[in-house]
Order: structure tokens, then C-alpha cells, then sequence
């Protein structure tokens, strides 16, 4: 004899119904078959709307009976044709019965679980008549049985418990006299032992299969579902999940109890006491393997050695604490809490208690909550008068998640890895609880972190190596753009080589941003990016706040202050943070110093490197310096490529005012050119390689010793900058044949001495390092006590879209190892 179950969407379409029609012959071929079957995909709850309408006078209850007649009425055309009149016929009559119960419910206005479940169950009494007759009708040589004959329960509506002896012989005594290949049997429905229908909790057929499958001792067991076997966590959330070959039925009760619907927990009992095995299997994909679950999974799971088996969830939790200095060491408290609970027909999901025994802390359902919450103040009522004992604390909105493995016991540090991984990603955890046995690890966080934890859970338990970095630019112009592209090219290359795979999940420039959790495909983002909805930093950061993606960065590739203010809000949801923008990091110490602290705290790199000589390694190297235990002892730096792109091409046959226009044309300098001239731009830099050395140190600190003239530096707007340069022709002139009488090079020169910084235009002399710098190459030189004499250079090209882009390319790689 075989026993097959199959759900609700494995009965949910007549193209299903086919399958399972097929499965069910295949198995005959053999032997004799039982397929127990559920109700049609989402009919259960159309049931409970429709009686929960009709209680509450709303005639609602009329369409929610429509929506469940044609369902059911064109399920059995499509399988029939509708020609099959007599057929036709009883199941409109079945359906007017439900139609007068609802009524029934409507007239008097009460719905009591007892009648509650003689409701839900015309869903498994229709499915299970309209797969019978079908098979009939074609000549298959099947009947339906209602398991209401055979499973015989207690009086507990809604979740009633089996009578076994009773329910065994039953099944037994029916099945041996059974002639047909194949029965049906609707799952889910019972009868108490004073004839009341019953049924065994939401979920339930897989536990029916189970009952009748243990009753007559068969070989094994088969659940077909939707998917292909019990998943390493919900493949609803987690896209790389996957089927988990083996399991015990151990690892399956924690993980099903735990939230791993595709059986339901009941299910395992029965078959478990006569060591049958269960089989999941997929109605959409016969051929795949599916998991078996046995309790010799753990030798044939051998090969693989991860002991941790799969993650779960449970979501709709409440943590309720009930804490005091009056339950120190004072026996009993927990024993009328727990009665409290029980009476109440409260179910406790999570326990924990510290060893101080202040508080003890445990998880039930949100639905609970409230009478948990009002009972056992009642009970406490003398002592929380006498403040021995705090009213009931209630924290709402949250999710257990939980590692299941029978080997992880023989494992260490697997919470270590669990907990560390939940910081990382900003996942706050509210409680833990491990049971003795350590087949299972739980952890209570806020509901809207369960996503990212299932995931990011996954990726360090199942996935390795590969990583996802979820990027956010802001300022997709000139400099974002090459980015972008840099990143579209060099996409597959990462997934390939680096087991990484960048994600580009937020663009935005001025005026429009797209957003899109998934990803944003890279093929045409320009017109995406084009058609988006209108920009708004705001709008940008709430939106990566609600996608609460792991493995996130923020990446600011734009001039702007206010974007700039806003790094401390991504650093504080452990977003990091990538910018070319230089204003956070070069104005006041306390903004520096409160992104570096604030990065620390959420473990959210903060990463600038291109604030300094675009694409080179300035910063880094710098960076590796310091932590290597070096010291900084001086830096000389030709920092800014426009400035020396200027004085490169200026001399006397030229004009200074025509060579500055045109390298604001060929996009060297700032828009505004005099952030370039008057020295501030590489001011800031030097003060920023100042900081990162270790000094507290500010622009105003800086001695910035102008080339311009007054008159120059007065100049309010570009344009009447630009004029003040023509007049001042000589000025320059002059500055530049003094360089030549000298044999020298003028350079713009950045100089820190390890406690005062100062910029300023230098004579170069023939022979030093700078003198032979070209067009707008930047270099830097660190003296350190490691480097005394010799100074450490970087050099090459320190301004530009491409390169700019690929230092901030780097810096989002980078965030990960940081
Ligand atoms: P059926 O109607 O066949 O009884 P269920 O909906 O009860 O099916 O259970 C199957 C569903 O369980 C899957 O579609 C999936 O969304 C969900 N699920 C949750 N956790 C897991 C898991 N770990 N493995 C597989 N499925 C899971
Ligand atoms: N139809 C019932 C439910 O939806 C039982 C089941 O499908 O297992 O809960
Ligand atoms: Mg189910």
C-alpha cells in the first residue's frame, strides 16, 4: 500500500489535477493506493472569510460563496466537460449546502469553532469528490472514502487531537476489506468520538497522510507539494535556497515547527514511532529528487558536512518579559507563570531566562498576547502591587528565526557565526534560545529583518563564497557615469573571478532616481534613469531603509553638501558609505570624527579614497601605514591635476586667463575654477591626508598662501573672475619668468610637516621628484619612520571621470574587507 498526499496547489488547477491523476496511476501500478488530498489551493481561507462576513452581518459572505462555487464548478468542467450533468448536479447540491449552512451563520450570527470547522470542511469534501469522480468517469478504478469514518478525534474545534487506538482500528478494518487500485481521502476532517466534525489544524492533510500511512504500517510516506522537497530555508524568500537531500525527522519536526510550512509539525509523530520515511516531492516536477526524512538521514547526509541543516522562521511573534528584583531566588514563580499560561491554552514558543533569575522572557503568537498579558498581571496582582514584580513587559512585532542540524552540537562556534553574521547586517537580536540537545539555535529580531537575516544566514551558511553588495549611487554625471559603466562591464568578471555579485540597486542624479531592490538591469539605465521618479535624497535613503538589503553601500558621486550630511543616516543602518564628494571629510574635525566613530559603531565602512589623487591609492596606502605601526613623519604632494595641468601649459607665449578657460573646458577643474585657484581645493586634500595621519587638524589650520592677486581673489562671480585674470596677465607673466630665470618648474605644492600643513605655488628646482610631473598627474610623498630618507611615491594620473570612477570602483570592493 502507498500513501500520497498532495496540497493545495497540487489540487489548485485542473492541469494539476491531471498530474496528480497520473502520479496516483503510476504509483497503482505496483500496489494499492491512498491519496489523501487537501482542499483547493486558498479555498480553506475563503471558507473562514465567508463564515467570519456571515457572523458579522456582512453579506460579503454572498461573493466570497460565488468566488468558491465557480471555482469549484469550473474545476469540474475543465476536468469533465460539462456535459456530465449528474455530476454537475451533486456538487451544485454540495455547494447549496454550504451556501444554507453560511446562511445559517449569517441568521443567527455566531460562528463557534465547532461550527467553524464543519465549515472548512466541505473544502476537502469537494476536492476530494471532484478528483474521485473524475478518475471514475475515466475508468479508473478508484473511490473516495470520507476520512470522517476513520479518524476519530477529542472535542478540541479547530486543532482536535487523535484518538490512535480507535482511529487504527478504524483504518486498518477498512483498508483490508478496500478492493479499489486507488482511494481518495479528503485530509484534514475528522469526527470526535461523539460525532462532531473536527478537523486537525490549519495545514493538517499532511498529518491525515501520516495517520493512516503509520495505521497501516507501509513503507513510506509521500508529500506532494509545490516545491522540490524541504527547502534549506523558504525559497519564497531566500532565491538561492535549495532542496536538502536528507534530514532526520528530527531536523524536520524543528525545522517545520519552526516555520518551514511544506509539512506541517503533527505530521512526523505518527510515522516516526514506526520508522516509516516521508518523501517530499514535487506535483510540478515529479523527476526531482526531493528529501527524504528517516532517522538514518545523519549517515546519509555524510558527504555533507555542514551541520547546519536549514533556517527557519516564525514570524508574528511577541516577547513577553516579566522581570523583578522580588524573583530572585524565590522558588515558584516560574511554575505560576507557566500555569498561568497553560490554563489560558496559551502556547509558549521561546523561553529564555537569565541565570540571575531577574527575568524570565519567553515568545507565543501575537494573538495570544493580549490574554497572556492581561492573565498573568492577574496573577501577579499582589506582587506587582508590592513592585516586587514589573507588569508583564509585551514587545511586539517580531520573528523567531532559528539553525536547525542534528551535528551541530559537535560543532563550535556555529552561534558565534550566527550572531556575528545577524551584527554585521545591523540585525538587532532581541533574545536567543538554545535547546540543550543544540539541534536548534533561535534568535528573536524585529519582523522586518526577517528577509535580510534568512539571507544573509544563508550566504554564510549555504552559499559560500559568493557575496552580494547591494550599491546605491547618487550623482550619476560626468563621474557616475563611467562608473556605472564600469560596473556593467566588469559584472560578470566579479561573479566569475571575485564570487561577488554587485548589484545596482539605486541611481539617482538632480533631477530623477530609480530604485529597485532586485537590482536594476544595466542594459538601458540611462533611459530608467530618465524616465524615473522625480529625485529626492530623502525618498533615496527611506528607500534603502525599507529594502534592508545586506551587504549595502551608499555611494555619493556628487559636489553636494546636503548629501554629503546625510552619510551619518546610511552609516547608522549599516550602510556604508563610498564618496568623491569631499565636503565630509574636510569640514569641521567633530563631522570627520563622528563618521569615523559612527562607522566603527555600525560596522559600516566609511571610504573615501578618491578625495585624494582620484583612482590612486593615496588614502589606502596611507591607511596601511598607520595600522602597520608606521609613523607619518612628513607628506609633500602635488594634489591638485588641474592646477598642475595650468601651470604646465602656461608660459609666456600664452595667456593664463585662456589656459585656466581651457582646462575648464576639458573638465580639469572645479565648475567654478576658483576652488581650484585659490588653493582650497588642495588645502582640503592635504588636510584630510593630515587627519587620516593621525592629527586633529582644520581648513583654517591650513596656511594657504594664494598666487592670485586681491583683486583676483575678490571676484565675486566666475565671470568677473575671468576678467580680473586678463587684467592681471602681467602678474602671471611675472610669476612664470621668475620660475624660468630660475630653471625651475612651477608647481602647486602641498606640504605637512607632521604637526602644521601649508599649500601654496613653488619654484621647483631641476632634479626634484616634481619637476618632470606632467600634464594633470598628481604625486605624493610620504616620509615616514620607516621611510626617512627615500619617501615612499605614488604618482600618476590624479584627476578624471575614468579614473575617479575606478578609485570609487575600488572602495565599493574594498568595503568588504573592512
Ligand atoms: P501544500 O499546500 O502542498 O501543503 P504548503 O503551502 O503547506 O503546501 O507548503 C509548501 C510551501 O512551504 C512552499 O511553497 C514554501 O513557500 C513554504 N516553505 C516555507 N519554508 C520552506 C522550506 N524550508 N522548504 C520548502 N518550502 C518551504
Ligand atoms: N486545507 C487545509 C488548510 O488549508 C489543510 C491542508 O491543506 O493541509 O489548512
Ligand atoms: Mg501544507
Amino acid at each position: 500500500m502507498n500513501v500520497l498526499k498532495f496540497g493545495g496547489t497540487s489540487v489548485g488547477s485542473a492541469e494539476n489535477i491531471e498530474r496528480v491523476i497520473s502520479i496516483l496511476e503510476k504509483s497503482a501500478i505496483n500496489s494499492k493506493v491512498i491519496g489523501v488530498v487537501s482542499a483547493i489551493g486558498g479555498i480553506t481561507d475563503l471558507l473562514l472569510s465567508a463564515g467570519e462576513l456571515a457572523q458579522t452581518k456582512d453579506k460579503g459572505y454572498l461573493e466570497c460563496f460565488d468566488t468558491i462555487r465557480n471555482i469549484h464548478l469550473e474545476m469540474l468542467s475543465s476536468l469533465l466537460g460539462s456535459k456530465n450533468t449528474a455530476l454537475l448536479c451533486n456538487l451544485e447540491a454540495e455547494l447549496q449546502s454550504l451556501k444554507d449552512f453560511l446562511d445559517g451563520i449569517y441568521l443567527i450570527n455566531e460562528l463557534s469553532a465547532k461550527t467553524s470547522d464543519k465549515l472548512v470542511s466541505f473544502g476537502e469534501l469537494l476536492s476530494s469528490y471532484i478528483i474521485a469522480e473524475t478518475m471514475k468517469s475515466r475508468g479508473i478504478n478508484a473511490e473516495r472514502k470520507n476520512s470522517q469514518d476513520l479518524i476519530v478525534t477529542n472535542s478540541v474545534f479547530s486543532k482536535a487531537e487523535v484518538k490512535y487506538a480507535k482511529t487504527n482500528e478504524n483504518v486498518t478494518n477498512y483498508f483490508k476489506h478496500a478492493e479499489e487500485a486507488i482511494t481518495i481521502l479528503p485530509g484534514f476532517i475528522s469526527k470526535s468520538e461523539n460525532g462532531e466534525i473536527t478537523t486537525l489544524g490549519r495545514g493538517g492533510s499532511d498529518f491525515t497522510a501520516a495517520i493512516v500511512a503509520a495505521a497501516l504500517n507501509v513503507e513510506k510516506l509521500e508529500i506532494w507539494t509545490d516545491v522540490s522537497g524541504m527547502f534549506t530555508t523558504n525559497p519564497k524568500a531566500v532565491k538561492h535556497a535549495f532542496p536538502i537531500e536528507n534530514l532526520s525527522y528530527q531536523e524536520a519536526m524543528e525545522l517545520s515547527h519552526f516555520g518551514a510550512k511544506v509539512i506541517y509539525p503533527p505530521t512526523v509523530q505518527p510515522v516516526l514511532d514506526k520508522n516509516i520515511p516521508i518523501f517530499i516531492k514535487n506535483t510540478m516536477a515529479p523527476e526531482d529528487i526531493g528529501t527524504k526524512i528517516s532517522s538514518s538521514s545523519a549517515m546519509a547526509s555524510g558527504k555533507n558536512i555542514n551541520p547546519v541543516k536549514g533556517i527557519s522562521n516564525v514570524n508574528n511573534i511577541n516577547l513577553l518579559t516579566l522581570q523583578g528584583n522580588g524573583m530572585v531566588g524565590i522558588p515558584g514563580f516560574s511554575k505560576r507563570l507557566f500555569e498561568t499560561l497553560a490554563q489560558n491554552k496559551i502556547n509558549v514558543i521561546f523561553i529564555t531566562q537569565a541565570s540571575s533569575e531577574h527575568s524570565i522572557c519567553f515568545g507565543v503568537e501575537a494573538g495570544d498576547s493580549n490574554l497572556a498579558k492581561e492573565s498573568i498581571d492577574e496573577t501577579f496582582e499582589n506582587e506587582i502591587s508590592l513592585r516586587k514584580i514589573d507588569p508583564l513587559i509585551v514587545e511586539k512585532e517580531l520573528s523567531i528565526i532559528a539553525l536547525v542540524g542534528d551535528k551541530m552540537k559537535s560543532h563550535q562556534g556555529i552561534s558565534g557565526k550566527m550572531f556575528s553574521t545577524l551584527g554585521k547586517n545591523n540585525i538587532n537580536i532581541r533574545a536567543i534560545a538554545q535547546g540543550a540537545s543544540e539541534k536548534n539555535i533561535s534568535a528573536v529580531i524585529a519582523e522586518k529583518d526577517v528577509k535580510k537575516a534568512l539571507n544573509t544566514l544563508h550566504e554564510r551558511f549555504f552559499e559560500t563564497p559568493t557575496k552580494q553588495l547591494n550599491v546605491y549611487i547618487t550623482g550619476v554625471g560626468n563621474v557616475g557615469e563611467r562608473l556605472v559603466e564600469q560596473i556593467k562591464q566588469q559584472k560578470g568578471y566579479l561573479k566569475e573571478q571575485l564570487k561577488l555579485n554587485l548589484k545596482v540597486v539605486g541611481l539617482s542624479n538632480s533631477r530623477t532616481m530609480v530604485l529597485d531592490a532586485s537590482g536594476i538591469n544595466l542594459t538601458n539605465w540611462k533611459d530608467k534613469l530618465k524616465n524615473g521618479q522625480k529625485a529626492s535624497s530623502k525618498g533615496f535613503l527611506e528607500s534603502a531603509r525599507s529594502y534592508n538589503l545586506r551587504n549595502s553601500i551608499f555611494v555619493d558621486v556628487t559636489a553636494n553638501a546636503e548629501i554629503a550630511a546625510s552619510y551619518p543616516e546610511y552609516l547608522k543602518e549599516s550602510i556604508a558609505v563610498v564618496a568623491c564628494n569631499k565636503i565630509a571629510c574636510s569640514s569641521n574635525f567633530d563631522t570627520y570624527n563622528q563618521l569615523k566613530s559612527l562607522s566603527r559603531k555600525y560596522n559600516a565602512p566609511f571610504l573615501f579614497e578618491t578625495n585624494v589623487g582620484a583612482g590612486l591609492p593615496v588614502i589606502d596606502t596611507l591607511n596601511n601605514l598607520v595600522a602597520s605601526g608606521d609613523k607619518i613623519t612628513s607628506i609633500q604632494a602635488v594634489l591638485s591635476g588641474s592646477l598642475n595641468y595650468i601651470f604646465n601649459n602656461f608660459n609666456d607665449k600664452t595667456r593664463f586667463h585662456d589656459i585656466v578657460k581651457k582646462a575648464q573646458i576639458e573638465g580639469y577643474t572645479e565648475p567654478d575654477p576658483r576652488i581650484d585657484l585659490s588653493g582650497v581645493d588642495v588645502a582640503r586634500k592635504i588636510l584630510i591626508l593630515a587627519r587620516e595621519s593621525g592629527i586633529e587638524m582644520n581648513l583654517e589650520d591650513i596656511d594657504n598662501q594664494s598666487f592670485l592677486t586681491p583683486e583676483n581673489e575678490q571676484a565675486n562671480t566666475v565671470e568677473a573672475f575671468y576678467d580680473s585674470l586678463i587684467e592681471h596677465e602681467d602678474h602671471f607673466q611675472s610669476l612664470y619668468n621668475s620660475a624660468k630665470n630660475n630653471n625651475a618648474q612651477l608647481k602647486y605644492v602641498a606640504d605637512f610637516n607632521g604637526i602644521k600643513a601649508q599649500v601654496g605655488l613653488q619654484e621647483i628646482p631641476e632634479g626634484h621628484p616634481f619637476y618632470n610631473l606632467e600634464g594633470k598627474d598628481n604625486i605624493v610623498m610620504y616620509y615616514t619612520k620607516r621611510y626617512p630618507e627615500q619617501p615612499m611615491i605614488i604618482k600618476g594620473a590624479g584627476a578624471g571621470a575614468e579614473v575617479t570612477a575606478s578609485g570609487l570602483f575600488a572602495d565599493i570592493i574594498r568595503t568588504l574587507n573592512k
